[in-house]
């Protein structure tokens, strides 16, 4: 059934940050109409998150960014363990469409998400900045003040996603708490030029006195990442020295790679914090909004890029009137057991990688040494590269234990041509994968039909083992397993959960 659906809803996005970007550009994508402001008067020139996950590049291929982020990055497939012999866990291992990471300052990646959003027609406005919103029924009344003439304009939205940074205003106005702790620690991050780099590029070391990791940059510069434990009490404010960082890379990597020019740097004090609700009515947190801690193992980013992708398509379905609105509840119930994991992960990581003293330090060799197991090596892999992360609550009992998670890459066959499932999903449609199943297909068809949501069916041509023959699989626009069977009653009792009939 081909729809023709008039959509009046109106959205506001507070912040565009890469995660305020990614999500308004994916609704604009979908036919959604979006305003997206910012307080700053320009798009933030700062490094911070340098590093995209292979299951966020999966994301981004989704919607065709991927390319144009490894295009303007470094492709980077072994993560260093720390040891004096520089031995690294490679992301090679892992069956995935991008079995690497991508090192990209935050800054050309929020460049990549501005370009998109403009390309799709999202209303990008800066220097505004949210003063207070109140929700009013099924609306919410906001009050913008453009902040070089301080006017105030008092608008009303249908709905607003609240992506404006850790001292998220949002969050604030809805009383919403942000649990947690603060550290105590204070950390060092540089963007610096190095006269002799090591080799291999990406490199770390962890001892007692804690932890150096550097990271090439596209530009020929290095990101130095410090957590010396004994700097870690000075107060933040204190200024970034040149030979602060000459001193902990000398103590902890045993040489400071003819340290030149420092470009950047900020001392900062990390949170960790978790809000109680992503949701009150028509409004929804994202992002550092909605959960912040530790860079270790570099997830902020990741994190909040994988909320933009959850809510996206969920948010565009019920404007458009395709999908039921109770579904917009699972996005917290999907999104924030995985921060609050990543929450418990980043700590133990940055724990692990500082721990001082003999006992100390000899968990740390046990556990980097624990790593030369391939069991263990391929845990810490999939998590690094984000693949561990999966929606336990979409699974029912008798499901499929692919349930709930995302698909390894896979060659699928769509309309006689090979195809990705990351080119396949860029149609923003459930997706039937099935192997041999004419009848599931048939059913599945004739189902959608009947509604304003559309199908797209593929085979599998690889890995086979994926599916048995007579079997399908029933992908959600974000990439995630709903359903996997040969069962058609089942398959149909599933979508009736989440498709508007
Ligand atoms: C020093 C440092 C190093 C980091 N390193 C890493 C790393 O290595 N890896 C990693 O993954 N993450 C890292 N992070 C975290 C990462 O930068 C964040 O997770 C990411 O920026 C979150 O994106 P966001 O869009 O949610 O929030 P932000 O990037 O904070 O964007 C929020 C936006 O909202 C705007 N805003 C705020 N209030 C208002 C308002 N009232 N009205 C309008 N606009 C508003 C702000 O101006 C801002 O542009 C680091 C962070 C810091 C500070």
């Amino acid at each position: 059934m081909t729809s023709n659906i008039r959509i009046t809803q109106r959205v506001l996005v507070v912040g565009a940050g890469p995660v305020g970007l990614a999500v308004a550009a994916s609704l604009c994508e979908q036919g959604i109409s979006v305003d997206l402001i910012d307080k700053r008067p320009s798009a933030s020139l700062h490094s911070r998150a340098f590093g995209l996950e292979p299951i966020t590049l999966e994301l981004l291929s989704a919607w065709h960014i991927a390319d144009e982020m490894i295009r303007r990055g470094i492709v980077w497939a072994e993560a260093p363990v720390g040891d004096k012999k520089g031995r690294t866990l490679s992301f090679s291992t892992l069956a995935l469409e991008f079995p690497y990471m991508v090192i990209i300052p935050q800054s050309y990646t929020e460049s990549v998400l501005t370009e998109w959003a403009n390309k799709v027609g999202v209303n990008l406005k800066r220097g505004m900045e949210l003063k207070t919103l109140t929700p009013m029924g099924e609306k919410v009344v906001v009050k913008i003040e453009e902040t070089q003439s301080h006017s105030v304009t008092k608008i009303e939205y249908d709905w607003v996603l609240g992506a404006d940074g850790v001292n998220s205003i949002v969050r604030q106005v809805l009383d919403i708490p942000f649990v947690g702790q603060d550290y105590q620690h204070s950390l060092v991050v540089a963007d610096v030029t190095l006269n002799t780099p090591p080799t291999p590029a990406v490199y770390a070391r962890s001892v007692s006195r804690g932890l150096v990791a550097l990271f090439p940059l596209p530009d020929g510069t290095y990101r130095i990442s410090i957590e010396d434990n004994q700097r870690m009490d000075l107060p933040v404010k204190q200024p970034v020295t040149r030979e602060e960082i000459a001193n902990s890379m000398s103590a902890i990597l045993g040489q400071d790679f003819g340290l030149g020019d420092i470009l950047w740097s900020a001392r900062y004090r990390s949170k960790q914090r978790l809000a109680e609700r992503y949701r009150e009515g028509k409004i929804f947190l994202l992002g550092d909004a909605a959960h912040t801690h530790v860079p270790a193992g570099g997830q902020g980013l990741q994190m909040g890029i994988g909320d933009a992708a959850n809510l996206g398509w969920k948010l565009a379905g019920v404007i458009q009137g395709t999908l039921l609105p109770d579904i917009l509840d699972s996005y917290e119930n999907e999104r924030r057991p995985i921060a609050k994991a990543a929450l418990k992960n980043t700590d133990l990581l940055f724990k692990f990688n500082t721990a001082p003293g003999i006992l100390g330090r000899m968990v740390h060799w046990i556990g980097v040494q624990a790593t030369k197991i391939p069991y263990i090596e391929k845990k810490v892999v999939r998590m690094l590269a984000g693949e561990d992360a999966q929606y336990h609550c979409l699974r029912q009992k008798g499901d499929h234990k692919r349930v709930g998670q995302r698909l390894p890459h896979l060659v699928l066959c769509h309309a006689g041509q090979e195809r990705k499932l990351t080119e396949v999903l860029r149609k923003k449609q459930f997706v039937l994968i099935h192997n041999h199943a004419p009848r599931l297909v048939s059913a599945l068809q004739s189902y959608f039909q009947t509604v304003a949501q559309q199908l797209t069916v593929v085979e599998i041509i690889s890995p086979k083992k994926l599916l048995r023959d007579g079997q399908a699989t029933i992908v959600r626009p974000d990439g995630i397993v709903l359903w996997l069977g040969s069962d058609i009653a089942q398959a149909k009792t599933r979508l009736d959960s989440w498709v508007n009939r």
